[in-house]
């Protein structure tokens, strides 16, 4: 089910016919040559993580054959980029950009509109191109992955951490314009970034941030790095997770590295979930504990082992409660139904008196347990999180795909203060759900100072249509059902941007409104990924592209 042979050979990019295609890719060929364009026109491949395709969605939830673009290009250079982007606007074919195109459970390579031309920009332009010892900071063409820019620093010796998603692979500017987290101190990486080079959808190339006035002679601003907001509107924010540019170039800042200690925390009452966050509300918010910790459902104990869930389950529907219980405490902890994985930074002194309080404070919970690293298996998880929470980039991550045939996931991720009523109302409806869809329960949540990114995921056989077809359904009732509560996602992926666009509707979609002048304004031929997040120009707007 993985690869077979291609139903319809080439998909067309909308309103084009094959003639005006093939003259338009003679023209996009003249400009990045035989070798910088590519059909999409042979059987689809979903790999794996490390070979992930540009061709689709890896981690289909649809027809694999759905969601395709219809030729991949690979600039090399940013007046390539800005070429290409003419090129778009001349023979009006909708382009989709992408950094590396990992971006798994989201829509990974995937164009939102079927016959896109996808840019790859990562491919070509994979440069750290600057790593600041003094100021801690870094710029990086797209095709950086974390695993590259972790090398660069360890081979020129700088003491300074990169932070991480859970799995190292996916590219640094990438992960940061969609918004995604990591688990250091740094963990938000839009917040830790600092200054752009943007191609906007009219070819023109932009600097934003302090990177606008020009340095001594031509040089980049000494700045660029040091301050985010510089002088006037703050334009940032509008080239994340919209398409109203291609983002060429990227500064963040780095960690210092510094002294750190990872522990774990078991509970062992599943009911104990509002007890467990209102413990850690005060803490987050008076950022003792250091960094963006987790608090897992113990179903992930079993599966970050790597075995199928076949080893503790063969029954139809969500495995109970009580099966997970039973396999969790086979395990290391004994019995334990909520992890929660969190580090403390700074010298010994002020790690072990943090410790302290927090341990004081987590025993509060009954039977709840306290662990160091020192204190478990030396293949336990704590191991792999101590990395990803000091900076080393990791694929261990991947054992839990180990769990179904075919496993790939989607994720949930609503936002709710950290406040135990609020969490556990979402908490309820996903529980609920999921059981009614026949999903095995997977709740994250990663803790800020005063919210949770709830990350759920939904772990299916892509090779099932069947499962596919209740994963969409699942996912369309959890948006939903949480939006009526109050609570909405900080990311979604792309076959439901318009469901959770639409969620943002206060004042009659005066956000979506006030998003589409923009839209309007800066790519009037509505080239640059159109359905990207729920934006669409207005050349597809009302005719049937909103799902
Ligand atoms: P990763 O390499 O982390 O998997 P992607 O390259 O897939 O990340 O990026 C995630 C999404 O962000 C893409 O699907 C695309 O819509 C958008 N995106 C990625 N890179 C750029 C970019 N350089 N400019 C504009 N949008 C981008």
């Amino acid at each position: 089910p993985l690869s077979k042979p291609r139903q319809a050979p080439l998909r067309l990019p909308p309103d084009t016919s094959r003639e005006k295609f093939d003259a338009a890719i003679v023209a996009l060929k003249k400009v990045l040559g035989e070798k910088g364009v590519e059909l999409n026109d042979k059987p689809l491949v979903d790999g794996w993580y490390m070979e992930h395709p540009n061709t689709h969605d890896a981690y289909h939830i649809v027809d694999q054959e759905e969601m395709v673009c219809s030729a991949i290009a690979y600039p090399s250079t940013v007046p390539e980029v800005q070429e290409i982007v003419r090129w778009a606007n001349e023979f009006k074919i909708p382009i989709y950009p992408i950094s590396m195109g990992r971006n798994i459970g989201y829509g990974g390579a995937a164009p939102r509109v079927p016959g896109s031309v996808v840019v790859d920009l990562g491919r070509n332009m994979n440069k750290v191109l600057k790593l600041d010892a003094n100021n801690a900071s870094c710029i990086v063409e797209p095709g950086v992955s974390y695993f590259k820019l972790y090398e660069e620093i360890k081979k020129q010796g700088l003491p300074l951490w990169v932070d991480t998603p859970d799995l190292g692979g996916g590219s640094v500017l990438g992960n940061a314009i969609d918004r995604g987290v990591g688990y250091t101190p740094y963990g938000d990486h839009f917040a830790n970034h600092c200054g752009m080079e943007v191609v906007l959808p009219n070819g023109e190339l932009l600097r934003t941030g302090m990177g606008a006035l020009p340095g001594k002679d031509g040089a980049d601003n000494p700045t660029w790095g040091s301050f985010q907001n510089a002088f006037g509107p703050s334009v940032d924010g509008i080239f994340s997770q919209s398409n109203f540019g291609i983002v060429v170039k990227m500064g963040f800042w780095l960690m210092p590295d510094t002294g750190h200690q990872s522990y774990l925390v078991t509970f062992k009452r599943e009911d104990d979930f509002q007890k467990i966050v209102e413990t850690i509300r005060p803490l987050a918010l008076k950022r003792i504990i250091g960094n963006v910790p987790q608090l897992r459902h113990s179903i992930q104990e079993l599966a970050i082992t790597g075995k199928p869930r076949s080893t503790w389950y063969t029954g139809s529907g969500p495995m109970p409660r009580e099966v997970i219980k039973d396999g969790v405490s086979k395990l290391f902890f004994g019995e334990c139904a909520w992890v929660f994985y969190g580090t403390q930074y700074g010298d010994p002194d002020s790690i072990s008196s943090q410790l302290a309080l927090i341990k004081s404070e987590f025993a509060k919970i009954p039977g709840s347990k306290f662990y160091l690293p020192s204190d478990v298996p030396k293949d336990h998880y704590l191991h792999q999180r101590a990395e990803v929470c000091s900076g080393v980039p990791s694929l261990k991550d991947l054992e839990w795909l180990n769990w179904k045939p075919n496993a790939a996931h989607l994720f949930f991720a609503p936002i709710t203060p950290t406040d135990p009523k609020a969490a556990y109302t979402v908490h309820s409806i996903i529980e609920r759900l999921y059981e009614k869809w026949g999903f095995d329960i997977w709740p994250t949540l990663c803790f800020a100072g005063r919210e949770i990114h709830y990350i759920s995921v939904v772990v299916y056989d892509r090779g099932n249509e069947e499962e596919k077809r209740r994963a969409r359904c699942l996912m369309r009732e959890m948006i939903a059902e949480t939006a009526k509560e109050g609570f909405g996602e900080y990311r979604t992926h792309l076959l439901f941007a318009d469901q959770v666009a639409q969620t943002y509707g206060w004042n009659n979609q005066a956000l979506m409104r006030f998003n589409e002048t923009l839209k309007d304004a800066l790519d009037p031929n509505g080239i640059l990924a159109p359905g990207r997040n729920g934006i669409w120009p207005k050349n597809y707007r009302g005719k049937g592209w909103e799902l």
